[in-house]
């Protein structure tokens, strides 16, 4: 099938042909990634939005069971969902927890979700070009709503919520009354934290740790993207589906404010420039991996390593010859 055929098939909703394309992202043959290219600029020509919302948490927290009924919940009241996963640990052990297949069983029988696991990459930088690209796809596709999922760890949440409109922080209960040691930075990213599992004799816990990151989060500076009150922390059950239409009423009115002031389009802006620049990066560094720049780079950074160059002076030497 040609480019232009995929992706009118894509925007005509064809979930295999959206399930196909995503297949092409994420090839990095030469020939795949040119085609992938007109393809991704083929469908975003359309203009078509979903919100795309980022969820984060460590193994254990319960985001495939939060996904699966705040899913459900959505495409109960008719709204379309794809999920896609970012999963750094498939790309450094070949496996994913990401991927596994028993996850989300009612969501994905259901024929308004789509659900695509974590591909295997080598590294980050191939998973977010993939992960953006399939948004884009997703979103032309007629997606409403877009759940970019992520495990808690590396660089994959800043990387996530660099491609997503609203993101969700999941925490367990604790069991002290210690704030779990979650990253500032990352409690910074988030606009809503939810507390699972406030369920049963976990209730009380949860509460209380909502609670506290309630109050941490009064503790940072107001951010001019934010309505009064944001970030919000609040409690949920995924299990019990408890708290859902909550969720999801904070997340339109928060999105809501955003379209209406300007910081929707502002951010969706920034992002765009943000990843030129990170392709551009990414390009440069793939260069220097060919010949002849690899064997230099191999031999000044040895130098580098030795103490015989600086490497302001080796990086100088190099880029000189790059022609800047
Ligand atoms: P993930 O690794 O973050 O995707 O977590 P999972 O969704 O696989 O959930 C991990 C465990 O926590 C499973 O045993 C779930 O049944 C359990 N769990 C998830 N959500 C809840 C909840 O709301 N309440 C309770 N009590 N358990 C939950």
């Amino acid at each position: 099938m040609d480019v232009s055929t995929l992706a009118q098939s894509v925007i005509a909703g064809d979930r295999r042909a959206l399930a196909r394309a995503i297949t092409l992202v994420e090839s990095a043959r030469e020939d795949h990634r040119t085609q992938a290219r007109a393809l991704v600029a083929a469908v975003a020509k359309g203009g078509r939005q979903a919100l795309r919302i980022g969820l984060s948490g460590t193994p254990g927290v319960g985001k495939s069971t939060f996904i699966e009924s705040f899913g459900c919940f959505l495409t109960a009241q008719g709204l379309r969902v794809a999920v896609l996963a970012v999963d750094p640990s498939s790309a450094r052990s070949g496996g994913s927890i990401l991927g596994d297949k028993t996850r989300m069983e009612r969501l994905s029988r259901d024929p308004l979700a789509f659900i695509r696991p974590s591909p295997s990459q080598t590294h980050l930088g191939g998973v977010a070009r993939r992960t953006r690209e399939a948004v884009t796809l997703c979103e032309a596709a007629g997606y409403d709503v877009v759940l970019i999922e992520t495990v808690g760890v590396g660089q994959s949440e800043t990387m996530v919520a660099e491609m997503c409109d609203l993101f969700l922080l999941l925490l367990a209960p604790a069991g002290g009354d210690e704030l779990q040691g979650v990253k500032r930075g990352i409690m910074e990213m988030a606009d809503l934290i939810l507390v699972n599992k406030a369920d049963g004799d976990l209730k009380p816990a949860a509460l209380r740790t909502q609670a506290d990151y309630a109050g941490a989060l009064r503790l940072l500076r107001h951010r001019p993207q934010d309505p009064e009150g944001f970030p919000k922390a609040m409690t949920v059950s995924a299990l019990e589906e408890a708290g859902l239409a909550q969720v999801w009423s904070e997340i339109t009115t928060l999105a809501e404010w955003r379209r209406a002031e300007g910081h929707w389009d502002s951010r969706r802006a920034a992002q765009a420039r943000h990843w030129f620049e990170e392709e551009v990066r990414q390009g440069l560094l793939a260069s220097l991996a060919r010949d002849p720049l690899r064997g230099l780079m191999g031999q000044l950074g040895e130098a580098v390593g030795q103490g015989r160059r600086t490497p302001d002076e080796a990086a100088a030497e190099l880029l000189a010859l790059l022609g800047r």
